[in-house]
């Protein structure tokens, strides 16, 4: 009788708890009958480099990377994907059969797909995309917008020395505005996004005057919790596309699933429903 491997691959961060991948792809893994598992791992950062040394050994096939180890893990990845460099952060590693840590990043990937299927008109060459925040996602954001056709994008955020150090590495489609001007880049914007962390639950709220938002354009917020944040409805509210930022998550999570369990998921409202329960 041949004995097959059953694969393990999880999350690491911390905290964890809180984290809706587990749900997430134990529905996947239900749905497509595979014999694996997905585990949440709260791992300090001195411990980060140990565990990921060991979990190969222990017949892990790779494992999602979040806050605040995605650029920590940079440092301690065997081999680093392009788009994983030019960010400057990975969410997700893959562990190869000869013991090396390969890593990625699809926040991109996650982002852009949620747009298109939340809003199928949205063209990127279609105007200027006004993105708030300059941390590590707005980095990913900036770097699909760009790949996408972005003309140009308007960028603010509140430490203003972050933006322009986006700038210098993204380039001269990006114009830095000041953050107590932020509220001037929405009338301009054909796609406005924001990746800060404001309006988080537990974070205070956004506090950009959103009256420059204009009739039809697509507005999405990376905080998805609350799925419906005060920057979505006060979109809704002026006749704006609003996207929210749960399905990005679905979707960065999608080569993950496929390259560690060979099956490429779909993501459909029973994969939110399973991701919100
Ligand atoms: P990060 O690197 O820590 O960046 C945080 C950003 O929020 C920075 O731009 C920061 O500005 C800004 N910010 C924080 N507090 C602020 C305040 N009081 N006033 C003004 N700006 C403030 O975090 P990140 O990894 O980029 O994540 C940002 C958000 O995106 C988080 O809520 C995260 O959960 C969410 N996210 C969602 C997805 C998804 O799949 N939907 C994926 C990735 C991230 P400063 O530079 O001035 O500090």
């Amino acid at each position: 009788m041949t004995e097959t491997k059953i694969p393990l691959a999880g999350v690491i961060g911390t905290p964890i708890a809180h984290s809706r991948s587990p749900r997430l792809f134990r529905h996947w893994l239900t749905t497509h009958g595979i014999a694996g598992h997905y585990i949440p791992m709260d791992v300090a950062h001195e411990n980060l480099e140990a565990v990921l040394r060991t979990l190969p050994k222990m017949g892990f096939v790779g494992a999602n990377i979040t806050i605040p180890h995605k650029e920590t893990v940079m440092g301690i990845a065997d081999q680093i994907s392009d788009r994983a460099t030019l960010i400057g952060a990975a969410n997700t590693l893959i562990f190869r059969q000869d013991g090396k840590i390969h890593a990625d990043n699809t926040d991109g990937y996650g982002f852009i797909e949620n747009l298109r299927n939340g809003a199928p008109d949205w063209d990127a060459k279609s105007g200027p995309a006004a993105v708030l925040g300059a941390g590590g996602a707005a980095r990913a954001v900036v770097a699909a917008l760009l790949d996408a056709g972005a003309p140009e994008i308007l960028l603010s955020n509140r430490t203003r020395v972050r933006a322009e150090r986006l700038k210098d590495d993204f380039g001269t489609r990006i114009r830095v505005i000041d953050w107590v001007q932020a509220g001037n880049m929405l009338d301009e914007a054909a796609l406005v996004v924001n990746t800060t962390s404001l309006g988080m639950v537990g974070k205070p709220e956004l506090r950009v005057p959103l009256d420059g938002l204009r009739k039809g354009v697509v507005v999405t917020d990376l905080v998805y919790s609350p799925l419906k944040t005060n920057l979505l409805l006060a979109a809704q509210e002026a006749g704006c596309v609003p996207v929210d930022g749960l399905g990005m998550l679905l979707y960065q999570a999608v080569p993950g699933f496929e390259r560690w369990f060979g099956v490429r998921p779909v993501v459909d409202n029973a994969t939110r429903a399973a991701a919100l329960r």
